[in-house]
């Protein structure tokens, strides 16, 4: 029987594109497919921050920040924090992926046009000792143009592929199996769905026009995955961390659904590390929602008081911003879902950002205007249309108030009044004092030295319960589902990889889908920024070494 093509690429968010785009410069000729219609195109990224990895990059240097591949290392090892036997290949990975984003990453993308902020983000702060968890210096670079601007130009090298004759794009093709002629797969099977006029990012029909079977010589599966599908996500939650919570905000589209890596599975793929997740704690649900249970991350600067359901405050070092997963840990074991944060206008002013292309108009517009705009006096103009219309805030005067409309919000009657005032109380009167026994005050003061956080990011110590910095905001943060850490187990050559550890003959695996490469290159937890990047380059390798192979 003929083949098809030479390849076929299950997935058009960034992996695959950066795979196709790599296979079609390399002479070969690629099929597409997504089950999404075409306007949905780019998958993920295209609604994501943009924001990425780089380790030495000039914008640091610019900024003085001292990174070096040698810090990122220790970095990344404190915080994937590996030690299972399948960590053989994610670790392998991890040691390639600190090359690429300390080495040619940022001026491989530049040589494509892309552009970053001057301002280097810092997320993950950590708050451990030198070999924990966290970033020892900013390294969060936002593209200019956001997510859509990072898939703008392998969005390009895909439609040149397309215009040469070599890229054929099949949108509506849902692949349901992987199939083997003489032991290698070459044989990719699925529905063909009704055509859709579904915006990007809403649930699109499922309804079945036909079938389709297709041959090429390499596969790779690039198709994301599982945070839009709640229950694969409670399916493959950590017994370390309890019971999965009740509610659960959805942070990707419905079409991160998982259910392509149960095809790979059948077809002879392993999949490792299935309990490790990225899912985010400053969930809120979105007042003007694209997708179902849509919710938006708080990026969040360090000053907000972190308290849990019942008003007390969380351990040291769960400050905002310091460690995703060990304050997920903790939310898990207080018995309660949700969290607040407690803070004044001044501090969100200048400290919440809402991670997504959609909720930074200016910096996915490229508008330098309305980026300086920010720092004029006021609330972002998103951030604002949270506080006037988001279910999950309260503004209020006084603390009594607040206590008293939060526990309206939730219907729990956990907080009480009296307790929170004294909460904050504490923390002011700690504020004033220079030395301080709060670790947070310390954080605070410490974050101030970076440039970078004193101009944009961290907003001058002051009481809370100072009526210039006034009102007050509670903000109720809810559980969101993100990122899954794991994935298919792939080699260096992102070859996907069998239960006896031999590759499955002809499949190869990119992005999430590969726990963006090996199956878990994250460890435990992530660097942030570490995701696109993730997608770039486990794409790039996918598509270059099927290239490769096809002789
Ligand atoms: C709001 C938001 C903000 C983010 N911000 C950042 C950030 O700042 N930095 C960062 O590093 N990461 C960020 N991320 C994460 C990052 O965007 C994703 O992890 C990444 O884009 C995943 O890309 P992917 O190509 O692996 O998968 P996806 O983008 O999920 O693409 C997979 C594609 O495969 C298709 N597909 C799935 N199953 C099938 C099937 N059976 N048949 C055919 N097609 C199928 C899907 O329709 C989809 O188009 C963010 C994500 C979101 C949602």
């Amino acid at each position: 029987m003929a083949y098809d093509a030479d390849a076929i690429v299950i997935g058009g968010g960034l992996a695959g594109l950066a795979a196709t785009a790599e296979l079609a410069e390399a002479g070969r000729r690629v099929i597409l497919l997504d089950q999404e219609p075409e306007q949905a195109l780019g998958g993920q990224a295209h609604w994501s921050f943009g924001g990425l990895f780089f380790v030495d990059s000039p914008e640091q240097r610019r900024l003085r920040i001292r990174d070096s591949h040698r810090l990122a290392w220790q970095d990344w090892l404190g915080t994937a924090a590996f030690d299972r036997p399948e960590d053989h290949w994610p670790r392998r990975w991890a040691e390639s992926y600190v090359d690429f984003a300390a080495g040619e990453k940022r001026a491989w993308l530049h040589r494509m046009g892309v552009r970053f902020f001057p301002v280097v983000g810092w997320a993950e702060r950590g708050g451990y000792d030198a070999n924990g968890h966290g970033n020892s210096v900013p390294r969060f670079h936002i593209t200019w143009g956001t997510g859509p601007g990072l898939v703008e130009p392998f969005e390009r090298r895909v439609r040149a592929g397309v215009a040469r004759g070599r890229v054929e794009l099949r949108f509506r093709h849902r692949v349901t199996g992987l199939k083997r002629t003489a032991g290698a797969v070459d044989t990719v099977t699925g529905e063909v769905l009704a055509p859709s006029t579904a915006q990007r990012g809403t649930a699109s029909s499922r309804e079945a026009v036909g079938t389709f079977e297709l041959r090429a010589q390499a596969v790779i599966v690039a198709s994301g995955g599982i945070g839009g599908n709640h229950e694969l996500v409670r399916a493959n939650w950590p017994e370390r961390l309890g019971t999965p919570p009740e509610k659960m905000l959805s942070g990707v589209p419905a079409h991160v659904d998982g259910l392509m890596l149960g095809v790979a599975e059948d077809a002879g793929g392993r999949i490792i590390n299935r309990d490790r997740m990225w899912h985010y704690t400053e969930g809120i649900e979105n007042w003007n929602p694209i997708w179902a249970r849509h919710g938006i991350r708080i990026l969040p600067g360090p000053s907000s008081l972190w308290l849990d359901a019942t008003g007390r405050r969380l351990p040291v070092p769960l400050f905002p911003g310091f460690d995703t997963l060990g304050t997920l840990d903790h939310i898990m074991r207080t018995g309660h879902g949700y969290t607040w944060f407690v803070l004044s206008r001044k501090i969100i002013e200048k400290e919440f950002t809402l991670s997504g292309s959609e909720q930074n108009p200016d910096l996915t517009g490229r508008s330098v205007r309305d980026v300086l705009g920010r720092a004029r006096h006021g609330a972002p103009g998103p951030v604002q249309a949270f506080m006037d219309h988001g279910a999950d805030f309260v503004i209020e005067r006084e603390p009594a108030a607040l206590a008293r409309r939060m526990n309206e919000l939730t219907g729990d009657d956990l907080i009480d009044a009296d307790a929170l005032h004294g909460e904050i109380a504490a923390r002011d009167r700690e504020i004033r004092n220079p030395y301080t026994k709060d670790l947070q005050v310390t954080a605070v003061h410490g974050a101030r030295r970076y440039l970078g956080d004193r101009l944009i990011r961290v907003a001058a110590p002051h009481r809370l319960l100072d009526p210039a910095a006034g009102p007050l905001i509670a903000v109720r943060l809810n559980i969101l589902t993100r990122k899954s850490l794991g994935g298919l187990e792939t080699d260096l050559s992102a070859r996907v990889l069998t239960e006896d550890g031999s590759p499955l003959p002809g499949v190869y695996a990119a992005g999430e889908a590969a726990g963006f490469g090996g199956g878990g290159v994250h460890g435990y937890r992530s660097l942030e920024g570490t995701f696109l990047g993730g997608c770039l380059f486990s794409g790039r390798t996918a598509g270059r070494a099927a290239a490769r192979a096809l002789g």
